[in-house]
């Protein structure tokens, strides 16, 4: 199905296959439609599916004049610091990425559209500047956004497209509070684009009170959609990662590996660590100024640095094409986590690895990951670097629907250890 046949203009259809985009992905062919029928959407699609065009698309099409207009120049502009098309994300990273996706496209169009980034961490003037003439389209960060509306830069009263876009990253990282105060200044009829990777219950709940008879769309996880990932454990001393990190770059050839830990300082230690050791690496975290995270993230995309060992900054929303490995040096926090983590690579189509290191310490958390994805990742050892502490014995079977094999939790229930047991007195459990 080609993305003609989804009602988008010659123009926009010409965008996307300048950014080689030329059969729209899943997510594409359910959502482009009904965001042009001006419906409200409520989707959920899994990382690197294609979300972003999704919304794109059909928004930047609504903005370009109707074919009879009279004036060919005329211009839909709104009033001067009216916006009508607001999309609001987690973080500056994905708005500098959602802005940059919507800049290219409408760069690819007849009618001049503007897109505007805002997001802090950098100086509000040059925003404020940029706004002056207005914007057809802002992308924003709650924070700043409420920082430029109290500057008067900009209204929302006019918004008539409303973009969430990972609402669940953004109720984690705490925007309730702001959410609610951006919500407020929008106009109540307007048509409302809520994209989630997860589903918890507040999330459900503030999709609920924004939403009006949305078109629900699922993309779930089937194998032809599923990024082509290959899932690797190595068991490894805490003690020699490092080593083990270089050893598998060296062998493996790896030239461009997203490594992520628990820390800001185990980032920059790594980093550190590795160019010594005369690999090209660098550190990513929140605590580098906005110029030089933007600095890094483009010289990744660029295959400048072999190696950028990161926090979970880097985990979610941050689209490097082609980047062909991860490492998990620390195991994530979470789950959820992981996945987000692991779908840095194997997007758009191309395949990739996930490396985990694991050990004695970590395999129980490794457990609950391999239990929530519902797939379990064998434990590999590399010659040379072999655990010192041996690790308990893996349950049996992660996907068995009644729980005969099934991982319960940190602490092992009563069969887990029998079954332990059993396994190291070498009887069949
Ligand atoms: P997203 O989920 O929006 O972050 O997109 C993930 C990746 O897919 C990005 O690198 C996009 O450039 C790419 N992409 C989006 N739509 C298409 C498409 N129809 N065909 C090929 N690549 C696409």
């Amino acid at each position: 199905m080609p993305f003609s046949s989804l009602g988008l203009t010659p123009a926009l259809v010409l965008a996307a296959a300048a950014r080689g985009y030329n059969t729209p992905t899943a997510i594409q062919r359910q959502a482009i439609p009904a965001v042009l029928r001006g419906a409200d959407v409520l989707a959920t699609a899994q990382t690197g599916s294609g979300k972003t065009a999704a919304f794109a698309l059909p928004l930047l099409q609504m903005l370009q004049p109707a074919p009879r207009s009279a004036d060919p120049n005329a211009s839909i502009r709104p009033k001067i610091r009216v916006v009508r098309t607001l999309v609001l994300v987690p973080t500056r990273e994905l708005a500098a990425q959602v802005g940059e996706v919507l800049h290219g496209l409408a760069q690819q169009l007849p009618h001049p559209t503007k897109v505007a980034m805002l997001f802090g961490g950098v100086s509000i003037n040059p925003q404020m500047m940029a706004l002056r003439g207005s914007a057809d389209v802002v992308v924003a960060t709650p924070g700043r956004l409420l920082d430029l509306v109290e500057h008067n830069a900009l209204r929302l009263g006019e918004v008539q497209h409303l973009v969430l876009d990972e609402a669940d990253r953004m109720l984690d990282l705490g925007f309730a509070e702001e959410l609610k105060r951006v919500l407020a200044l929008l106009p109540a009829k307007r048509q409302t684009l809520f994209f989630s990777a997860t589903f918890a219950p507040e999330v459900e709940t503030l999709a609920r009170g924004l939403l009006n008879e949305p078109v629900r769309i699922a993309i779930e996880n089937t194998p032809e959609q599923a990024p082509d990932i290959s899932q690797r454990a190595i068991e490894v001393d805490d003690a020699r990662r490092t080593q083990l990190l270089r050893h598998l770059i060296k062998e493996n050839g790896w030239s461009s590996v997203l490594v992520f830990v628990a820390t800001q300082y185990a980032a920059e230690h790594v980093a550190e660590k590795l160019y010594k050791a005369g690999i090209y690496a660098t550190a990513f975290h929140g605590s580098l100024s906005q110029g030089a995270r933007k600095q890094v993230l483009a010289e990744l995309k660029e295959k400048r640095w072999e190696v950028v060992v990161s926090t979970d900054l880097a985990a979610r929303g941050i689209d490097v094409a082609h980047l062909p490995v991860v490492v998990n040096f620390d195991l994530p926090r979470s789950a959820t986590d992981y996945v987000h983590r692991i779908g840095r690579t194997g997007r758009a189509g191309a395949s990739g690895i996930a490396v985990s290191f694991v050990n004695a310490a970590s395999e129980a958390h490794f457990r609950l990951i391999e239990k929530h994805q519902r797939q379990r990742v064998p434990r590999e050892q590399i010659a040379g670097f072999e655990p010192t502490a041996t690790l308990a014995p893996v349950a049996p079977s992660l996907t068995d629907p009644h729980g005969t094999g099934g991982i319960k939790g940190k602490r092992p229930s009563k069969k887990d250890k029998l079954r332990a047991a059993a396994a190291a007195a070498g009887k069949p459990s």
